[in-house]
Formats: C-alpha cells, sequence, structure tokens
C-alpha cells in the first residue's frame, strides 16, 4: 500500500505556564540590545557557517524565545564566531556577543541542573 504524503505535525504552541526563560533573561540582561531584533534576516544572509552548513541564527533567536534550551545547545557550536552577523545588523545588535551569551547561558544552566 502506498504511504501518504502528509503527517500531523506536534502543536507549536507556547505553554507559558512550562516556559523555560531563564537563557532568555540571561541573554537580555547582558545584552539588552537583543531586545530590538526586528528579524530582519541579514545576519542569516550573510552568515560564514549558514553558508557552508545548516544553521540559521535567526531561528537561534527564536529558539531562544522558545526556551528551547536543548536544541539551541545542539546548535550553537556551529557558529564560527567570525562576527559579519554584527557587522551587517541594521539595528546594531551585537550578536556575536549574543553567541557568547548563549553558550555561557546554556553552561550555567547545566552546571546548576548537575548540581541539583
Ligand atoms: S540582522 Fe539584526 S535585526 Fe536583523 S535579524 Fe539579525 S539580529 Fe535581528
Ligand atoms: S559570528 Fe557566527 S552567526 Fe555570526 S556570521 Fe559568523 S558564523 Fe555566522
Amino acid at each position: 500500500m502506498n504511504k501518504f504524503g502528509f503527517t500531523t505535525q506536534e502543536s507549536r504552541a507556547i505553554d507559558y505556564g512550562q516556559f523555560d526563560d531563564r537563557l532568555l533573561s540571561y541573554v537580555q540582561h547582558h545584552e539588552p540590545t537583543f531586545l530590538i531584533c526586528m528579524s530582519c534576516g541579514a545576519c542569516t544572509a550573510t552568515c560564514s557557517a549558514g553558508n557552508l552548513i545548516d544553521f540559521n541564527i535567526r531561528r537561534l533567536s527564536l529558539l531562544i524565545r522558545r526556551g528551547e534550551i536543548l536544541q539551541l545547545s545542539n546548535e550553537i557550536d556551529k557558529c564560527m564566531l567570525c562576527g559579519k552577523c554584527t557587522l551587517v545588523c541594521p539595528r546594531g545588535i551585537n550578536t556575536r556577543n549574543v553567541i557568547m551569551l548563549i553558550k555561557k547561558g546554556i553552561s550555567q544552566i547545566k552546571q546548576s541542573e548537575n548540581q541539583n
């Protein structure tokens, strides 16, 4: 029997009762410019890593806002820290610093989880 080509997807709705905002708060506290991102995609278009592999810096921004820390920790090491995204951001967001903060924040969260 032929398989039909569609599947149902899991809900993408954010449950704010369960929402993990630890990383979002950490990044916003240390790099307040992160708040003014308008999701234009200029950083993604110029990204050195994104031109070579499956990596999308704008998607990282969405993952932080959704509190998806596990997915972020799988993605973040693909960044080469070249800083091109920071140069082209029309809002002047220090995206390279955002990436450094994500790495630092994830490692702090993992450390605190291991202690509990
Ligand atoms: S270039 Fe700047 S404003 Fe545009 S999506 Fe990237 S971080 Fe946000
Ligand atoms: S710093 Fe990372 S995210 Fe920014 S352009 Fe370079 S590889 Fe891409």
